[in-house]
C-alpha cells in the first residue's frame, strides 16, 4: 500500500515472505483443521446412507501437500511486492542506528522505518524445557505421535489438541487454571471444555508442570501434586512474545514494554519519531487481521495524509477448534461491568445434521444487547462454522444494529445461523 501510495520501500524478510499466518499459523493450521475433520464426516457418512468401508490417513501426505500450497502462497506475496516495486532483501535487518539497517552485510538507510516482526513462541524456563515443541514445529514434524500433551489453555492449545484427536492421536491438554480459554465468554468455556472432552479429548485442568523427563515410555511431565503424565510428544503452547532479537534496538532509543513489547502511540510510532511498529511486536491484539488493519491505518497516514485510525472496539475472531468458537464484542461478564443494563440472548440445540448421525454435539449461541439503547454489543457461539457465522454479527455490531435491526431479519432457512435471528425472549436476569 506504501508503495502504491508513491512510497519507495523496501522490505527485509529473513525467512519466507508471509510471515508466521502464512507460514506456521492460520493458513497451515486451518488446512489442518480441515484435514483432521474427515475422520468425523466417515464416520457420520453411514447414517446418510454411505459405506465408507476402510479409511487411511498419511500424515506425510497431508504435510507434504500442505508445504506445497504454503511454498505457492510464498511465491504470491512475491510477486505481489515484485508488482508493486517493492525491493525485496532477502536478509536479517539490524538497526545500526535510527536511519539505518545492515542487511546482511548492506547497508540501507531510510527516511522511515517499519518494525513488523511479529512474535515467536514463548516456553517457560521449566527443567527439561529442550524437550517440549512449539507450534512451529508442530506444522513439520516427520510423524505424528502416538500421544500428544499440549500445555496451555489459549487459541493455539485448544486448535491443536482438535486437529490431533481428529488425526488420532491420544491427546491431552494440561491447563494451569481452572478453565481454559481465558477471556472468552465463560458460557462458551464450559461448552467448549463438554465439548472437546466429548471428542475424546482429555482435559486436565488445575494442572502446572514442573519438570520435563525423558522416561522409558518417551517423556514424562511431572506436576505440582506429583502426579506424572507419559507422553510421546510434548507441545507447549503458552503464549508468544513480541520477536525483537538481534534486531539492534540496543542502537536505537526505542523503548520497550515491560513484556518486551515495542512501545507505540496511535499512530504506531515508536519513542524515535521515524520508527514505527504494529503487529505482534506491539502490546495490542496478536491477530493477522489486526495487523494488517494496523499496516493499512499506518501506510494511509504516512502516504496517503490520511487520518488511518484502527477501530479495536469489537474485534471478531474465532478459535478453530472442532467445533468452532466464534466471537466479537465483550463476554456477558465484561458486559455486565460495563453496562447499566443488559439482556442475553441465548440457543442450545443439536445441529440438524446430527438429528441423522449417532453425534451428541451441541451448538451455542448467545446475543447480548444494551437495553438502554437496544444496541447489539456482542454475538458468541460455538458450533460448526462459527468464524464464518460471526463475521457477519461483527459487520451488524461495526455498523451500529439494534436487537430490532436482527429481529425484522429475515431467516435463512433451514440454517444453523438462523437462530440467531430468530431468538425473542430473553433469558432471566
Ligand atoms: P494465548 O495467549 O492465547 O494463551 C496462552 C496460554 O498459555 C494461556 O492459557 C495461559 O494461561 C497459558 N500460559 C501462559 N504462560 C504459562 C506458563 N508459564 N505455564 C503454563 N501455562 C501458561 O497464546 P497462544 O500461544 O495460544 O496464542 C498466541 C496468540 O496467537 C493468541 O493470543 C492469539 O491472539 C493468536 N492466535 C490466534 C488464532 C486465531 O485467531 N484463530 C490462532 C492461534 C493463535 P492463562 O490463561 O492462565 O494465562
Amino acid at each position: 500500500m506504501a508503495a502504491e501510495f508513491g512510497a519507495k520501500v523496501g522490505i527485509a524478510e529473513e525467512i519466507h515472505l508471509g510471515g508466521t499466518c502464512v507460514n506456521v499459523g492460520c493458513v497451515p493450521k486451518k488446512l489442518f483443521v480441515y484435514g483432521s475433520h474427515f475422520a468425523e464426516e466417515f464416520a457420520d457418512a453411514a447414517a446418510y446412507g454411505w459405506g465408507v468401508e476402510k479409511t487411511h490417513f498419511d500424515w506425510t501426505l497431508l504435510r507434504d501437500n500442505k508445504n506445497k500450497e504454503i511454498t505457492r502462497l510464498n511465491g504470491i506475496y512475491e510477486r505481489l511486492l515484485q508488482d508493486s516495486n517493492v525491493e525485496i532483501f532477502s536478509a536479517h535487518a539490524t538497526f545500526l542506528d535510527h536511519h539505518s539497517l545492515t542487511l546482511n552485510s548492506t547497508r540501507v538507510s531510510a527516511e522511515k522505518i517499519l518494525i513488523a516482526t511479529g512474535s515467536t513462541p514463548f516456553v517457560p524456563p521449566i527443567p527439561g524445557s529442550e524437550h517440549v515443541v512449539t507450534s512451529n514445529d508442530m506444522f513439520y514434524l516427520d510423524r505424528l505421535p502416538e500421544r500428544l500433551t499440549v500445555v496451555g489453555g489459549g487459541y493455539i492449545a485448544v486448535e491443536f489438541a482438535g486437529i490431533m484427536n481428529g488425526l488420532g492421536v491420544q491427546t491431552t491438554l494440561v491447563y494451569r487454571g481452572s478453565t481454559f480459554l481465558r477471556g472468552f465468554d465463560q458460557d462458551i468455556r464450559h461448552i467448549i471444555a463438554r465439548e472437546l472432552k466429548e471428542k475424546g479429548i482429555r482435559l486436565q485442568f488445575n494442572t502446572t508442570i514442573t519438570k520435563i523427563e525423558k522416561c522409558r515410555t518417551g517423556l514424562a511431565l511431572l506436576s505440582e501434586t506429583g502426579a506424572t503424565i507419559e507422553t510421546d510428544l510434548v507441545l507447549y503452547a503458552t503464549g508468544r512474545k513480541p520477536h525483537v532479537q538481534n534486531l539492534g534496538l540496543e542502537n536505537t532509543e526505542i523503548q520497550m514494554s515491560a513484556i518486551g513489547a515495542v512501545e507505540v502511540d496511535d499512530s504506531y510510532q515508536t519513542t524515535v519519531p521515524n520508527v514505527f511498529a504494529l503487529g505482534d511486536v506491539i502490546d495490542r491484539a496478536q491477530l493477522t487481521p489486526v495487523a494488517i488493519a494496523e499496516g493499512m491505518a499506518f501506510a494511509q497516514r504516512q502516504f496517503n495524509h490520511q487520518q488511518g485510525v484502527v477501530d479495536y472496539s469489537a474485534i471478531p475472531t474465532c478459535v478453530f477448534c472442532q467445533p468452532n468458537i466464534g466471537t466479537v464484542g465483550p463476554t456477558e461478564e465484561e458486559a455486565r461491568d460495563t453496562y447499566s443494563q443488559i439482556e442475553i440472548f441465548e440457543s442450545s440445540f443439536k445441529p440438524m445434521k446430527h438429528t441423522m448421525t449417532r453425534r451428541n454435539e451441541t451448538t451455542y449461541m448467545k446475543l447480548i444487547v444494551d437495553t438502554t439503547t437496544d444496541k447489539l454489543i456482542s454475538a458468541h457461539m460455538v458450533g460448526p462454522e462459527a468464524g464464518e457465522i460471526i463475521q457477519g454479527f461483527a459487520v451488524a455490531i461495526t455498523a451500529g444494529a439494534t436487537k430490532a435491526d436482527i429481529d425484522r431479519t429475515i431467516a435463512i432457512h433451514p440454517t444453523t445461523a438462523e437462530e440467531f435471528v430468530t431468538m425473542r425472549d430473553p433469558k432471566s436476569n
